[in-house]
């Protein structure tokens, strides 16, 4: 792969890792405030984003590239409301798709094949993310106020499985 793309598949696994990162921060607050199940389903997805950056880094070694690994930003220490929380998750996933599009691009200007078939799999990836952050987004907004339904909600939210 050519410089510019490999520099690009880097930046995507700092960026998969910083959602791991970001998700498991939320893990943690939402563990604290004794929504269990909420916390679940975060660290579900934060192993799965761990596995989305460590397909990457398999792409490049693969492909006979450099893996250079990024420093990772810290995540917010602070969380405001579930329907706060799910409405960020569901605006970070936007912007992972925005990047995934964009380096889905920068493969295409550089004419390597690969890569893009590998991005294929993120492209439908991201669908599939923005649409579980906007239904647990809606989901979270019904609950509003509503204590017991936010309970329910956490309950069925602590059965979500490994994909
Ligand atoms: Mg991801």
């Amino acid at each position: 792969m050519n410089d510019t793309v490999q520099a690009g598949f880097n930046d995507q696994i700092k960026h998969e890792f910083y959602a791991a990162y970001l998700y498991l921060a939320i893990s943690a607050h939402f563990e604290a405030e004794n929504l269990s199940g909420f916390a679940h389903w975060m660290k579900m997805q934060a192993k799965e984003e761990v596995e989305h950056a460590l397909r990457l880094h398999d792409h490049v070694l693969r492909r006979g590239g450099r893996v250079q690994l990024q420093p990772i930003g810290a995540p917010p220490a602070e969380f405001g409301s579930p329907v706060e929380i799910f409405s960020s998750v569901l605006a970070h996933e936007k912007k992972v798709t925005g990047l995934i599009h964009r380096l889905f691009e920068m493969a295409g200007e550089a004419s390597d094949w690969a890569a893009q078939q590998e991005l294929q799999w993120f492209i439908a990836e991201q669908v599939e993310e923005e649409d579980n952050a906007s239904a647990a987004l809606d989901q979270v907004t019904m609950a509003g106020d509503d204590k017991a339904a936010l309970l329910m909600l956490d309950r069925e939210f602590g059965s979500r499985i490994e994909e």
